[in-house]
């Protein structure tokens, strides 16, 4: 049985003067900030701060909306703790999305503790980012409590949002949506949107992005132009899910599927869908083919293009070439090492952070 044919492209863009601005600014201080921690020998101490440095560079670079309006952000202005919603992820810093909680009592995304587990090198210590005690959370519990608030299924038409069941209060609660502006990364992919439904009228597409704030942006951006979505969360419940997944494979009226990365473990067949998006390059290879394999398997009759967006002059560009650099490794190793397509090394880091 052999598979239609799969074509990847890169499509790299740049930012426009605003938000290289606002970029540079963030990743001036970033670059600052790990050079201290390399100064002072405790770079493999800091792992869960350097990955959130990296966290809001990768966030700027979406949409400058994605750090301005986090609920971190939001919580350091009002110089008080976040109170709104349930429990907040020690590692995104947004409402935890499907909640797990560390034994020494923090919350996380369950999506967000198997990156940061997956991440650290073999040689650095595994402590909790919120309290730096030695971790131990149970990644394969059922969900805590917090992470219901998640369920509610979103059934968005082109007229506007139908809620159903509690929907999570994401960054579109906090944003002046009459003056909503658009950014680089959005209108790549509307334009990308717009090719594929002049190119064939019924063809459907995933969209993944790591970040679960900009599945909102996108959504709201895709909504205005008159596409209709559905969107898939980690914390949804089967129920949830099964609703959304089907609207997407059977209604011919629902073009995009907009699915967090971090919800993507599960063997999803989307072979409806003949169009792929990653919107943020991500340094494990693994986990790109592996989203491109929701729709190009079994049962796929058509030909497959995936498009990864990449902005220029940023630490995305790194991170595509740190994915290269670990894919080499890995297969030039005898019976590849896949932890280490996960993992961040000294060495890499200071290859995303320094000259
Ligand atoms: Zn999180
Ligand atoms: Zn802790």
């Amino acid at each position: 049985m052999v598979l239609p044919p799969k074509v990847i492209t890169i499509e790299a863009n740049f930012l426009d003067a605003r938000e290289h601005d606002f970029y540079n600014a963030i990743y001036t201080q970033s670059v600052a900030q790990f050079g201290s921690y390399v100064e002072s020998g405790t770079l493999l101490n800091n792992y869960a701060h350097i990955l959130d440095l990296l966290t809001r560079l990768r966030q700027a670079i979406n949409h400058p909306y994605l750090v301005l309006h986090s609920k971190r952000e939001i919580a350091a202005r009002a110089d008080a703790p976040v109170t709104t919603g349930g429990a907040v992820c020690g590692l995104c810093f947004e409402d935890a999305d499907d909640a797990v909680l560390s034994a020494c009592g923090h919350t996380f995304c369950r999506g967000c503790m198997q990156d940061y587990i997956a991440s650290i090198a073999a040689n650095a210590a595994t402590l909790c980012p919120t309290c730096r005690q030695p971790l131990s959370v149970e990644l394969s519990a059922p969900k805590a409590g917090a992470g219901e608030a998640d369920d509610g299924y979103r059934a968005t038409t082109s007229a506007g949002v139908t809620s159903m069941g509690h929907a999570r209060r994401g960054i579109l609660s906090r944003l002046d949506l009459a003056r909503f502006q658009s950014s680089t990364k959005i209108e790549a992919l509307m334009e990308e949107v717009h090719l594929m439904r002049e190119r064939d009228p019924s063809a459907k597409a995933i969209v993944f992005s790591q970040f679960v704030s900009f599945l909102d942006l996108l959504e709201h951006r895709l909504v205005r132009s008159g596409v209709r979505v559905v969107k898939l969360n980690g914390g949804m419940s089967a129920g949830a899910r099964e609703v959304c997944i089907s609207a997407f494979k059977e209604d011919p009226d629902v073009r995009v599927i907009l699915i967090s990365l971090k919800a993507g473990g599960v063997a999803l067949n989307l072979t409806v869908a003949t169009h792929i998006y990653l919107m943020d390059p991500w340094w494990n290879p693994a986990a790109e083919y592996q989203a491109i394999d929701r729709a190009h398997r079994l049962g796929q009759h058509k030909p497959i293009r995936a498009v990864r967006f990449v902005v220029r002059n940023t630490v995305e560009e790194r991170i595509l070439r740190l994915q290269d650099k670990k894919r080499l490794v890995f297969e030039g190793t005898v019976g590849g090492d896949a932890a280490s397509l996960s993992q961040l090394s000294e060495e890499d880091l200071r290859f995303l952070f320094q000259n």
